[in-house]
């Protein structure tokens, strides 16, 4: 198996490294991810300047771009051969409900979805780098055991929680969560005294019910909710057909 390993906290984030560690027992891996933390970059491709590709010392290639420029330069030219799958990840910080539509490490996934290739992008849930080498055993098993679960291809989006391997309690098939509204911008000085902005933290959880990603990973429990792109809203186009006819 051929897997296209990339990621969205860049090519020198440790979980990236431990999951190609992981990987390379039971595939043959080539990474290529961002030169730098491109976290929050959803599906964006840059094309207002010319990428480069380098590699490091380690063999890891890196792209000066998204994490989607990295996938879309790799299955368009870059790479001699078609992958078997794309592996995104491990990102630092949880993917779940609405954080599913701004993440990198999603798209990094979803941009080989869109070549017709299956796809599965992992996120530890709680920032910091705990028990990451456990996060990479389970990503390996993952793709080890449920490689062939569905039919091809597939999107699937994994959060694992923050914990020893002994003590994560399974895998449970999930739907994507809601946030609240994001927490209000971060509003500060530059050095000149002039008014500058951060983007404020996403919300808290809404809807966290039973069957959902957030439900799952407070129970100890990997989630794996399977992602589909398009975004028809089927019963309001039945009510725009009513109402424009
Ligand atoms: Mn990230």
């Amino acid at each position: 198996m051929k897997i296209l390993v990339s990621n969205d906290d860049g090519y020198l984030a440790p979980g990236i490294i431990a999951l190609v560690d992981a990987l390379r027992p039971i595939a043959e891996i080539v990474v290529v991810a961002p030169d730098s933390n491109r976290s929050g970059s959803s599906n964006s491709l840059t094309l207002d300047r010319p990428l480069s590709v380098y590699r490091a010392e380690n063999g890891f290639y890196f792209v000066n771009g998204t994490p989607s420029d990295c996938v879309h330069v790799a299955l368009t030219g870059g790479l001699a051969f078609k992958p078997d799958l794309i592996v995104s990840g491990i990102n630092q910080g949880q993917n779940m409900g609405d954080d599913t539509l701004y993440s990198g490490t999603v798209a990094a996934a979803t941009e080989g979805f869109l070549f017709g290739i299956p796809a599965i992008a992992f996120s530890q849930v709680e920032k910091g780098w705990a028990h990451v080498d456990d996060a990479a055993r389970v990503a390996r098993e993952f793709v080890e055991r449920h490689f062939e679960l569905l039919p091809k291809p597939y999107l699937l989006n994994v959060n694992i929680p923050n914990l020893p391997y002994e003590r994560i309690r399974g895998t449970r098939p999930t739907r994507l969560g809601k946030r609240h509204e994001s927490e209000p911008v971060i509003k500060t000085q530059d050095p000149h005294g002039r008014e500058i902005f951060w983007i404020g933290p996403a919300g808290r959880a809404k809807d966290a019910g039973e069957g959902t990603d957030f439900h799952a990973v407070a129970g100890g429990y990997v989630s794996v909710t399977p992602l589909q792109i398009d975004l028809t809203h089927n019963a309001q186009l039945d009510m725009l057909k009513m109402g424009l006819s």
